[in-house]
């Protein structure tokens, strides 16, 4: 919406775990229409869920980066 290049375009960014820094996987729930982000470490169980749109999951994702990060400071 007005910033076609700043989040849209480059969808690489921003897809790693929080936690372990592994690369996480973003999917859609057919039941309930929503997205969620999912850490691809088996032993990892860092998710999140319930996000209108891949751009909003990404967006939380790195929310949850920066939150993790500050409770380290
Ligand atoms: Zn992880």
């Amino acid at each position: 919406m007005g910033r076609p290049n700043v989040d849209a375009g480059d969808m690489r960014w921003g897809w790693t775990c929080p936690l372990c820094e592994t690369d996480v996987s973003v999917s859609r729930d057919p039941g309930s229409g929503t997205f969620r982000w999912e850490c691809d470490n088996g032993a990892c169980d860092a998710i999140g869920f319930g996000f209108s749109s891949r751009r909003r999951a990404r967006l939380a994702l790195r929310e949850y980066r920066e939150r993790y990060r500050n409770i380290y400071r």
